[in-house]
């Protein structure tokens, strides 16, 4: 607590708070909200599958659904998938909550596998380790937005037949050896919450290339429900819709898809100003001991969604959390990125314990998210080292 108050006796580097993540709005994003609330249909309407079909061409895939929200995109692809009682899913718990509770919802067990202790991204040998005769699918996170070792992954899951639904949420415009994230595996989610690359609100999206998939998610974001022809078994007149299984409305509206419409457009230039922060970061930050910065692998291209340092406590006189606050006070809009999913107390109550993924647990007690988003400005980025070196330099036990 002394060291708080010198520290902070001084003028903080920034007078506005600088969050950790935000949106990008302009008035051609607002404009086109407008001209949906102003026409015939606000939901249901033509806009939700221009925004699919141009999602599905960015990435590069076949088809792609939106739904409600990334958490309920990756709800319809571990149902597409055929989770079911009993199966087990290997993840990461690297990750939020939702990629593993995806699988609960199916009534699937999720199985997590260790991480990478260099790029904090699942590791293939854990996930081999992790293989049962149960095990169904695998879900690996696309970490801050560097691709998983997908080859690896893909290797194992041709090898014991399984089902890859990578959660991208962090991996819009990410490459993996010059194809895009998005393209590659059986199925990828999207999320369009507002600190991710693009926004809808609230959002999500899975894209695919196969037509069984497409048309299963399709019906289960609109409760299973379906009024294609080909599909009825009966055909009692023009009216006439059959749910065939239990669904769910996870439907996106036109209002949202217009905003992500407008905001794809952008999407290029979103990544270029995170990438070039990242740059200034690893750039200026890369001389301090007391901190390890993201490690890059040579055959990937990260779209940049976190900023992750991790510190190194044997140089600091302080545990994450003193640092953390620290950066607070500097008007830092820092964070942690993630609570090992199962150590949360749900968790625990279905039996998981602490110690089953210890690089990922290590690695919790260690990392600090620096702001990244494409609205700041390099001067933003400037403070946020300015503040770092300041707090490292405080509680460094190097003198
Ligand atoms: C944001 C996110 C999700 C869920 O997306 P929502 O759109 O918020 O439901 C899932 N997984 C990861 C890793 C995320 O970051």
């Amino acid at each position: 607590m002394k060291h708080c108050l010198a520290i902070h006796g001084g003028r903080p580097v920034r007078e506005r708070y600088l969050p950790y993540g935000k949106q990008s709005i302009d008035e051609k994003d607002i404009q086109a909200v407008i001209n949906v609330l102003k026409s015939d249909f606000i939901t249901t309407g033509p806009i939700i599958s221009q925004f699919e079909e141009q999602v599905a061409a960015y990435v590069g895939t076949k088809y792609a659904v939106a739904f409600s929200s990334g958490t309920a995109a990756l709800h319809g692809a571990c149902f597409a998938a055929e989770i079911s009682d009993g199966d087990e899913v290997i993840t990461t718990p690297m990750t939020f909550v939702a990629s593993a509770n995806s699988v609960l919802y199916q009534g699937g067990l999720p199985v997590f596998a260790d991480i990478k202790s260099d790029t904090y991204n699942i590791d293939p040998r854990s996930v081999r380790d992790k293989i049962t005769s149960k095990t169904k699918a695998i879900i690996p996170v696309h970490f801050t937005g560097q691709p998983v070792e997908l080859d690896e992954i893909v290797k194992i899951a041709q090898e014991f037949n399984l089902i890859i639904i990578e959660d991208a949420a962090h991996a819009l415009g990410a490459m993996y050896k010059n194809e895009k994230i998005g393209s590659i595996s059986d199925m990828t989610m999207f999320s369009f919450h507002p600190v991710k690359h693009i926004t809808t609100g609230e959002g999500g999206i899975i894209t695919t290339n196969d037509e069984e998939y497409y048309q299963k998610l399709l019906q289960f974001r609109t409760h299973g429900i379906t009024r294609d022809p080909n599909k009825l078994v009966e055909n009692q007149g023009p009216w006439y819709y059959e749910m065939q299984f239990l669904g769910f409305n996870y439907r996106m509206t036109d209002i949202q898809a217009a905003l992500g419409l407008s905001q794809l457009k952008k999407l290029d230039s979103f990544i270029s100003k995170r990438k070039q922060y990242a740059s200034i970061y690893q750039e200026e930050l890369k001389g301090l001991p007391e901190i390890i910065l993201p490690k890059q692998l040579n055959d990937v291209d990260s779209s940049w969604h976190l900023y992750i340092i991790r510190l190194n406590l044997m140089l600091l006189k302080a545990d994450r959390k003193e640092i953390f606050q620290a950066l607070q006070k500097e008007n830092i809009g820092v964070n942690v990125h993630y609570i090992p999913v199962h150590t949360q107390p749900f968790y625990k109550q279905l039996g998981y314990k602490s110690g089953i993924c210890p690089e990922s647990e290590r690695l919790y007690e260690e990392i600090i998210t620096l702001p990244l988003f494409s609205g700041m400005t390099e001067e933003d980025a400037l403070d946020v080292i300015q503040a770092v070196k300041k707090v490292i330099k405080f509680y460094s036990v190097i003198k």
